[in-house]
């Protein structure tokens, strides 16, 4: 295991506009940093939300009303149009990309992690970028992970990761809202400093995803304290990924 890894998580929240459509531009600048990282020898794990939401833009509706059942629906009808989306655009770069889907329990120790150990090593040896999500069409209730912020900490530690870049639709975590006047953003946090006073009532959860600024501070302290350096940072900021890498003062860096 020689190249530098990171694991990348983009939310629904970061790739869809006011009207909840997918943003073509905004996944194809994700893949072209992932591209900018591959060619110096980063090697990178995408973690993608967007089944539902690319699901829904599909059906616009369905008749179940159960709520389980309508986001097995949706999800499994989206999760194929997100990654036609993600193959044309890692083939554009001259790329080749792979869908790993999991659910919780795969994690656990025992037969199930050791296969994903395999699957993740398998790919990222043969230079494929592994495209993760949660395998919503049959995961629920006790194989559901609390959000993908949870799922892409756990592919940080099963692949030994070196960074974490949970991306959002603000620039980092504010010590007030992020737009108030008063509130500065906080550039890097040590994982014992009490930083959850300053989660906003109104940032708890974020749209049509899971998660939330609360969930994000929650898991980037947890991987950082098993030694994965964290950055919660705005994936809609150009170059982001690539000038967290090149060590640009960005987003907010939980210290392994
Ligand atoms: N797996 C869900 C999806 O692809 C998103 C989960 C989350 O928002 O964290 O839509």
């Amino acid at each position: 295991m020689s190249k530098k890894r990171v694991v990348i998580k983009v939310g629904t929240n970061v790739m869809t506009n006011k009207d909840n459509r997918i943003v073509g531009p905004i996944l194809n600048e994700l893949v072209r940093q992932i591209a900018v990282l591959y060619e110096n020898d980063i090697a990178c794990v995408l973690v993608s939300s967007g089944s539902a939401i690319a699901g829904k833009e599909i059906l616009g509706d369905c008749a179940a009303q159960d709520p389980s059942i309508r986001r097995q629906i949706f999800s499994s009808v989206g999760q194929p149009r997100m990654m036609r989306h993600y193959y044309s655009l890692f083939h554009s770069f001259g790329m080749r990309c792979a869908q790993v889907l999991a659910t919780k329990r795969d994690f656990a120790a025992g037969k199930y992690r050791e296969n994903m150990i395999n699957c993740y090593e398998g790919l990222l040896s043969e230079g494929i970028i592994p495209i993760a999500n949660e395998d919503d069409a049959v995961s629920l209730t006790m194989s559901m992970f609390s959000d993908n912020d949870e799922l892409a900490s756990l592919v940080a530690e099963l692949i030994q990761a070196d960074a974490l870049i949970l991306l959002t639709d603000t620039d980092g975590l504010y010590t007030g809202h992020p737009d108030a006047e008063d509130s500065k953003k906080l550039n890097a946090v040590h994982t014992d400093e009490n930083v959850e006073k300053y989660v906003q009532e109104s940032n708890k959860a974020e749209g049509e995803g899971r998660g939330g600024m609360e969930s994000k501070l929650k898991i980037a302290k947890e991987t950082a304290r098993k030694n994965i350096i964290t950055y919660i940072a705005n994936g809609k900021r150009k170059n982001v990924i690539v000038d967290i890498m090149d060590g640009k003062d960005i987003g907010t860096k939980f210290h392994a």
